[in-house]
């Protein structure tokens, strides 16, 4: 028999437990579909920019294997059907996808090409967990971290990965589309330099990722994971994204004796892919939670709607150093580091007291990880709205999360070159500095460099008073 192969978030050979299964039929027709209308979310610029190369280099691996990947753009039905006519295809295989839009696709899909005769297999890879299966003692979906991590970790049993398949047997005249034709990379102004000097995408830079960091990265995560700075974070988000390498890989290579690092430093990792599955279970089970507060009190929330203070947001001109190197940092690099992503967060939600909406789709647009989940769900855990979240009431102080997490200024100092000069103590506070401070270092505050948009305490009363207006109401 001949297999379909449908990729979607799942772009890697190894650990594949549907292209396992189609490499043992007859031939294999490796397919990856622009599909149209999207199922579920659009994605945006800057994963499209990674799409682009992680399919390329996808390609190449196929090819080597003896079957190049098929590219088409439509309506997954309507093409499936057609390949399965031309190519003599019985079977489609693929990985379950668990965006809500995308997996109800999927199902009314499988319906209908079985009605039509053919053999239709979902397999398990994206996620260690299946979201809907795991209920807590109450017969519910978890909405707290810790008992869902400690019930998930109980029954985790995590096998060695399943090799890349060794050969591929491809079916000949099948026509691909040219995936320069898809226009993924940037059609104006080229935006990806900084992304091209960050990132490798594909299944090779998604493993030669994971060694280094397990070989060297790794040590003193536990604490080191807090400080924007060092290079002490793994950066698989992107690879994980779009399935380069899956959860279970990365939990099997942390056992292994070679990995380096404290027994702390292990759990904290596994606790952070823990908290990717806590993500989609929250989205599964709350499909509304891109469009809706999971806590219904906010849906009346005062938020402000101020454009030019979101445009200063986004461009890292807010006046406040750890704020402005996070949203530069993300624009340069299409990633951003988690402390820095807590601290831009709370600025906007909290000092701007802007929608978290506005944050969540800018991030979905510049973020080469962007995960319809982890966003979703970390911006209203941020912002205060969200399952199992921080109080809103607890409001992240810049200037002392920045003397706090960057105590030396040297994030900033990267991102924000133009205050590079002042001293570590008013690196965080360039407004706190005496004149002849920002003379020596070439500062004109309000110039060269904005003043604050608006300032602490004010920031916070006014924050305070809102939630105060909420809760009276509730
Ligand atoms: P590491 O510290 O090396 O962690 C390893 C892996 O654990 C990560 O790759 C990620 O898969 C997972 N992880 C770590 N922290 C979290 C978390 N808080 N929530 C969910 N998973 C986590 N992560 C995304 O992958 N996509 C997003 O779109 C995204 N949006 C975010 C938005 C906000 C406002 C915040 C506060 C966090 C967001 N995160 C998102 C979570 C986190 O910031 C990133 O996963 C992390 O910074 C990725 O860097 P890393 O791979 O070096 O992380």
């Amino acid at each position: 028999d001949i297999a379909v192969h449908w990729f979607r978030t799942d772009l890697r050979l190894t650990d594949n437990a549907a292209l396992a299964a189609a490499a043992r039929c007859k031939a294999i027709v490796p397919l990856y579909i622009r599909e149209t209308p999207a199922a579920g979310r659009a994605i945006g610029a800057a994963k499209q920019w990674w799409l682009h190369h992680s399919l390329t280099a996808l390609d190449a691996e196929l090819r080597r294997l003896g079957a190049p990947l098929i590219l088409a753009t439509g309506e997954p039905y309507l093409i499936l059907s057609a390949l399965a006519r031309d190519s003599g295809a019985t079977r489609l295989v693929g990985n379950r996808r668990y965006e809500p839009a995308a997996a109800a696709a999927d199902e009314e899909l499988a319906d209908r090409l079985r009605a039509d005769g053919l053999e239709v297999d979902f397999h398990a890879g994206f996620l260690l967990h299946e979201p809907t299966r795991l209920k807590s003692k109450s017969g519910k979906f978890y909405r707290v971290f810790t008992p869902f991590w400690r019930t998930l970790e109980s029954e985790l049993q995590v096998a060695p990965p399943a090799p890349a398949p060794g050969a591929l047997k491809g079916v000949s005249g099948i026509a691909s589309e040219a995936l320069a034709d898809w226009a993924l990379l940037p059609q104006g102004p080229d935006w990806a330099g900084g992304l091209r000097q960050m990132w490798t995408p594909g299944e090779q830079g998604a493993r030669d990722r994971l060694s280094a960091f397990l070989n060297g990265g790794i040590e003193n995560y536990a604490e080191g994971r807090d400080v924007p700075s060092r290079e002490n974070t793994s950066r698989l988000s992107p690879h994980l994204a779009l399935g380069e390498i899956s959860p279970a890989q990365i939990l099997h290579a942390l056992r292994q004796p070679s990995t380096r690092g404290s027994q702390e430093d292990r759990e904290t990792l596994r606790k952070e892919i823990g908290w990717r599955e806590f993500c989609w279970h929250l989205l599964v089970n709350e499909p509304f939670l891109p469009e809706r507060n999971h806590d219904a009190r906010f849906d009346d929330f005062p938020w402000h709607a101020d454009d030019d203070a979101h445009a200063a947001w986004q461009r890292g001109r807010t006046g406040y150093p750890i704020v402005d190197a996070g949203m530069r940092q993300l624009w340069r690099h299409g990633y951003m580091h988690n402390r820095v992503r807590m601290i831009v967060a709370s600025f906007l939600t909290k000092h701007l007291l802007s929608h978290w909406q506005i944050g969540e789709r800018w991030f979905w647009d510049t973020l080469v990880d962007a995960d319809p989940a982890s966003n979703v769900a970390n911006w209203q855990w941020v912002a205060g709205t969200g399952a199992d979240a921080a109080p809103y009431f607890r409001i992240f102080n810049p200037i002392l999360q920045g003397e706090k997490f960057d105590p030396d200024g040297a994030y900033v100092r990267h991102f924000v070159p133009e205050i590079a000069a002042l001293p570590d103590r008013y690196i965080h506070k360039p407004w706190d500095a005496p004149e002849q401070t920002h003379e020596t270092a070439g500062i004109t505050l309000g110039v060269t460099y904005p003043k604050p948009l608006i300032e602490h305490r004010a920031a916070r009363q006014r924050a305070l008073a809102a939630y105060q207006q909420i809760k009276d109401a509730a």
